[in-house]
């Protein structure tokens, strides 16, 4: 089954082919950016700089989309004294742009 992925630049859904490349293109897809150049320049400098591998970062921007099961939360009111609620789910989905 093809996977659908999440552009971490401009946040679009994208379905690239089976074999992760763009013939006519002649590019290779990525599971972290789409095809824009912009993407694909803005999305592989971020990556080089926190060092973690594109398929990880790829699970979690799909898990964060709600694409790969639902999305985690934290449980209300199972916070540990003295700390802050949890920020609401708005500006939660805000940090993955
Ligand atoms: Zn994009």
């Amino acid at each position: 089954m093809r996977q659908i992925f999440v552009c971490l630049n401009c946040a679009c859904f994208y379905l690239p082919p089976e074999s992760m490349t763009y013939p006519h293109l002649d590019l290779d897809a990525s599971p972290v950016h789409c095809a824009l150049p912009e993407c694909r320049s803005t999305v592989q400098d971020a990556i080089a700089r926190i060092k973690v591998p594109e398929d990880v970062i790829a699970k979690w921007a799909r898990r964060a989309a709600g694409l790969d099961g639902e999305v985690r939360r934290p449980r209300p009111g199972r916070r540990a004294r003295g700390r802050r609620a949890a920020s609401a789910p708005a500006s939660a989905r805000s940090k993955l742009l």
